[in-house]
């Protein structure tokens, strides 16, 4: 009696009249996995990371059920991850989704809550006592590295990193890497080292004109990096580029490629067995590698006073020092041959190495995702979150979305698949009654009480659109679509001006 009693004034605490007492039922309790007593109480949930696949749970979410009240905690002040942090500056077109996130985190039952590091400031628990369902969508923010000698020499990079770096991530504000040297190595031949090789060669007045950031946008004027070899350990059939990006490095202005012709034997009998993409992809770089290209082009090609390349079958083993052992001066290169064909193809050493000359060596080898609390499941062999359509394994009413869920692969529309499933997931939970929603939960109300204690201020969506506002001003006035704020000192700022 008295337990119906707390249950009931707890409700009118924290619902504000959006929870109804039915009366039908005397518990409040469900007994068989149904939502019993409290038929109508608004389903809660919470989103951890203000990346894509917060925004795509999220809308699917609010467009699925018309009682869904979603709360996004991003970590940063500023929403929309990789799309800000990760696509390239010269890929404006593809920052466009940001549209479909703003309407999504305007709507009426959404709510943004930016300056929240979760596992920091609140735990997971904490969340999942104040909702019904937590998904946690927050990327995958580690890498994997190399793990060869001399990775930590000066000149070493990470792709991400780098990336970090050029687009103006916080925590990659004061990397300035040291661009004096001719030649660069990435390492990887994903659409990432593409990215990053055709940031490195970029024509500055194409750069000037996007939204990279002003210190690296100066430091590649003054780059001398004039040659990009990008090395896999498998073959030309097995790079994990799309076609778009090698189109780009292919027309690339002033570079032209520089690859060896002995990589490419056997590919053009094996073009017939590929299915179709994975053609078209090698069909274009058999034509760059092998082809004598028409008047113009091959005019194009001699003028052109940077190179870029691929180098297949190597894998490093060692980054070479300086004699002063503190700089990098190459690159140590393991030759390998293939074992088996196509995609199952296995890399196996051959005994010979090969050392190239380098001042910088960018690893793109993969991002990872990282574990943010200890009551979460993690798989450290795959480091995702394990999970069955989204459900994270022995966790009921906890979901994942996004890198986290799949692992770093695929672009924004493979993310915003596999989070509209796992918002599907969800609302059958809810549908079923598997997800239980009888008892009121508390919500922002309980969390921002907590973060109030906690002295954590969070910035809403209105409080980032004012740095919005700031960062098109600061690039309208130098011809650039946008400048960043390249610290949360400075994006705090100016969100609670
Ligand atoms: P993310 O985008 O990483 O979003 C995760 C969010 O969670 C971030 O905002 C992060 O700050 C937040 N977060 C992290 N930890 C916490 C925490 N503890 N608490 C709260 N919030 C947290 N795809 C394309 O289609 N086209 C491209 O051109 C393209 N270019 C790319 C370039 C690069 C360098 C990379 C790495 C990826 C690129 N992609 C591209 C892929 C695309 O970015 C991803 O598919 C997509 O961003 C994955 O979305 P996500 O939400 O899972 O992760």
């Amino acid at each position: 009696m008295s337990g119906h009693k707390l249950l009931f004034s707890g409700l009118k605490l924290w619902t504000s009249g959006s929870c109804r007492w039915t009366g039908r039922h005397h518990d409040g309790v469900n007994r068989r996995g149904k939502a019993a007593s409290f038929s109508s109480c608004s389903p809660k949930v919470c989103i951890v990371g203000g990346g894509p696949a917060g925004f795509y749970t999220a809308q699917h979410l609010i467009k699925a059920r018309q009682d869904v009240e979603v709360d996004v905690y991003e970590r940063l002040p500023v929403p929309f991850g990789l799309v800000r942090f990760g696509v390239a500056p010269d890929h404006p077109e593809v920052k466009n989704v940001i549209n479909t996130f703003t309407q999504t985190a305007k709507h009426s039952r959404c709510s943004f809550y930016g300056n929240v590091n979760v596992g920091k400031d609140v735990s997971v628990e904490e969340l999942q006592q104040a909702y019904h369902a937590v998904v946690l969508s927050y990327g995958a923010e580690g890498n994997r590295s190399m793990g060869v000698p001399g990775e930590d020499l000066a000149g070493v990079y990470s792709a991400k990193d780098f990336v970090g770096w050029y687009n103006g991530l916080p925590s990659c504000r004061q990397l300035s890497p040291d661009l004096s040297c001719e030649t660069a190595v990435v390492t990887g031949q994903g659409n990432v080292a593409l990215d990053v090789a055709r940031i490195l060669l970029c024509p500055i007045d194409i750069l000037k004109k996007t939204d990279i950031t002003q210190p690296a946008l100066e430091a590649l004027a003054e780059s001398h990096v004039r040659r990009v070899l990008i090395v896999g350990r498998r073959g030309p059939i097995q790079v994990a580029c799309t076609i778009k990006e090698l189109r780009e490095m292919v027309n690339l202005r002033d570079t032209r490629p520089e690859m060896m012709a002995a990589d490419f034997e056997g590919v053009t009998e094996a073009l017939k067995d590929l299915p179709r993409p994975r053609k078209r992809l090698t069909e274009l770089m058999l034509k760059t590698a092998l082809e004598t290209p028409e008047e113009k082009e091959r005019e194009r090609r001699n003028k052109a006073s940077r190179t870029w390349g691929f180098r297949f079958f190597r894998s490093p083993v060692e980054i070479l020092a300086d004699p002063d052992h503190k700089r990098t001066a190459g690159i140590r290169l393991a030759v390998n041959r293939l074992e088996g064909s196509g995609d199952a193809s296995r890399a196996v050493l051959t005994g010979e190495v090969e050392d190239v000359t380098c001042g910088l060596v960018i690893s793109s080898i993969g991002y990872k995702s990282l574990p943010i609390d200890p009551s979460v499941p993690f798989d450290q062999r795959k480091a995702i979150v394990p999970n069955n359509m989204g459900r994270v394994q022995q966790a009921a009413g906890l979901y994942c979305s996004g890198w986290l869920k799949t692992g770093p692969t695929g672009v924004i529309a493979t993310t915003m698949n596999n989070s509209f499933d796992t918002a599907r997931s969800l609302v059958e939970d809810l549908d079923s009654g598997t997800l239980v929603v009888s008892a009121a939960k508390p919500g922002s109300q309980s969390i921002s009480a907590l973060l109030d204690k906690r002295g954590v201020k969070p910035v809403l969506f209105s409080d980032w659109e004012k740095i919005d506002i700031v960062e098109m001003k600061q690039g309208e006035a130098i011809g650039k679509p946008r400048e960043k704020l390249l610290t949360v000192e400075e994006m705090l700022l100016e969100a609670r001006k």
